[in-house]
């Protein structure tokens, strides 16, 4: 007779498994919701309506570290795919979303407790920015974080964070202090400078590879009323805009400025504008700052002084909503003064490629271009930096696409799109980069921009995906984090 091995007796065990089905009995106190509640559908709330399409098994909705760890228990009894959810606003399907396994969405980790003594802030992975920014009013103080009010804490951290304070503070996991994070094996554990300091390093930009954060304690910053809105220009203007956006990142010296460019373009070129978003970390900015962008005529000027939080919840009413997203990076080192047609060739490349799906549904293609002066590696070096290793060898631009379309018949176009715009993108670096015209310099990608499709870890270099891998493996030995979506490792 052939006696069964523990394998096979365990096995079927494990595939039957069923987290949802397990915690419902087992652990009745965390809130789960089934496809047939009510708020089921609401609460699968996503930036692109495709991640919200996905339909996960169940929805648990922790409200405790505890808890947490109780669901990765139960999920390591399993082999289902399951996914981690903060605010839902990575477009990247699978990252934060689920089709058919368990989904733990962070939603209800919403704490923001200000210690003025530390000068620190505890901040839940489920709040937005604008939650942030509304319970720290009053206080004077503020910390590192989003640009737009309504992007998730947990994801926009876990990336690094670019942030209109970035200038005087670098990203925002520069100024993180420490993280609470259930690992793989269900144990809740913190991360310091001091103490699990390989894992309090790979947090910073490592993404959703370590573990599930619970919660971010920020240092905290002073922070006074601000300057800042929105300055759009005609497409005409783009000569202009693409000059002004290169001298103001290799000129600008003044810490509390911060834009983004972004070139719209519509389906059939109908629209074809810039958005400027200005910062400025003081009621008014000091003249001369903005002159570059200030001095192009504009079609709609919204700048003012207001408060931190007032500008975060402003800026919401440019992110465009209910539609099919989809995001992407490239990075080019700032190119010199006699270098300018390159900006001139970024612009075209992604102009071409975007025309390309012009006649898709409601397209809107965007390219945003982020100032990295090498100031703000500078500063996240003290820090101990990123991951990802920016040095501060040189200026750099951070490129953001974007493409928003109503319909999933589109998504092969779209797709085709996006990696033919990386790919020209990339393209016009790397030509100028072997002309000579760009210098030679590392050029990681930023993890928040990224498209699945990215090679985010490769782009590293220098042996970095082996070490952060060796690093990911102490912490999850059974490879739990593979289940689910986000950079693979
Ligand atoms: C309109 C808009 C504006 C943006 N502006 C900025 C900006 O100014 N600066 C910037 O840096 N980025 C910006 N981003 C990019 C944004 O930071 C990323 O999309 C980020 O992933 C969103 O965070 P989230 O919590 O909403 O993500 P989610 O979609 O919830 O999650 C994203 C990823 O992070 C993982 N994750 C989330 N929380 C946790 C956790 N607690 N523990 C472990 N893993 C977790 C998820 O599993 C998933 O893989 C913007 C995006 C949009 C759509």
């Amino acid at each position: 007779m052939k006696l069964p091995t523990l394998v096979s007796l365990v096995l079927p065990a494990l595939v039957a498994a069923d987290t949802c089905a397990t915690l419902a009995s087992q652990n009745p106190e965390i809130t789960q919701l089934k496809r047939s509640d009510k708020a089921f559908t609401p609460t699968l709330s996503y930036w692109s309506a495709a991640c919200a399409a996905q339909q996960p098994s169940c929805i648990l909705l922790p409200k405790s570290s505890s808890e947490v760890s109780t669901i990765i228990r139960a999920l390591g009894t399993t082999t289902e795919p399951f996914a981690v959810k903060s605010g839902g606003h990575n477009p990247n399907c699978g990252f934060a979303s689920v089709a058919g396994g368990p989904l733990v969405s962070l939603q209800y980790l919403n704490e923001v407790a200000y210690d003025a003594a530390a000068r620190t802030v505890r901040v839940g992975p489920g709040n937005r920015w604008h939650n942030v920014s509304a319970a720290l009013q009053g206080t004077g103080m503020t910390v590192v974080g989003g640009r737009m009010g309504e992007v998730g804490v947990g994801g926009y951290m876990l990336g690094g964070g670019l942030s209109f304070l970035s200038g005087q503070y670098g990203w925002a996991a520069d100024n993180v202090v420490a993280y609470e994070v259930v690992l793989a094996d269900g144990r809740i554990v913190n991360a310091t400078a001091g103490q699990n300091r390989e894992l309090f390093a790979a947090l910073k930009g490592g993404g959703n590879k370590f573990g599930v954060v619970t919660a971010f304690t920020l240092r905290a910053h002073p922070q006074g009323e601000v300057w800042g809105g929105v300055i759009a220009f005609t497409g005409g203007n783009t000569p202009a805009m693409l000059r002004a956006i290169r001298d103001y990142t290799e000129y600008n010296t003044d810490a509390k400025a911060g834009i983004i460019a972004t070139a719209e373009l519509t389906g059939l070129n109908l629209v074809d504008i810039w958005i400027l978003f200005l910062f400025y970390d003081a009621p008014a900015p000091p003249p001369g700052v903005f002159a570059n962008f200030t001095q192009i005529p504009h079609l709609l000027d919204t700048t003012k002084r207001r408060s931190y939080h007032d500008l975060l919840t402003f800026n919401n009413g440019f992110v465009l909503k209910n539609q099919i997203y989809t995001i992407g990076t490239e990075t080019t080192p700032l190119p010199a003064a006699e270098a300018q047609p390159v900006m001139q060739e970024l612009y075209s490349a992604w102009h071409t490629a975007a025309a390309s799906v012009a006649r898709v549904s409601g397209v809107v293609a965007s390219l945003a271009f982020q100032p990295l002066p090498k100031s703000i590696p500078a500063i996240s070096t003290q820090a101990g930096g990123l991951v990802t290793g920016w040095d501060t060898a040189q200026d750099r631009i951070v490129l953001e696409l974007d493409y928003s379309y109503w319909y999933p018949r589109d998504n092969a176009a779209i797709d085709g799109a996006m990696n033919a715009t990386i790919g020209g993108l990339k393209g016009v670096v790397e030509r100028n980069v072997a002309a000579k015209v760009l210098p030679e310099v590392k050029l990681p990608l930023f993890m928040n921009d990224g498209y699945f499709r990215q090679d985010y870890w490769g782009r590293i270099g220098g042996g970095s995906r082996e070490k952060w891998g060796r690093i990911r493996r102490k912490f999850d030995a059974q490879g739990l984090w593979s289940r689910t979506g986000g950079f693979a490792l």
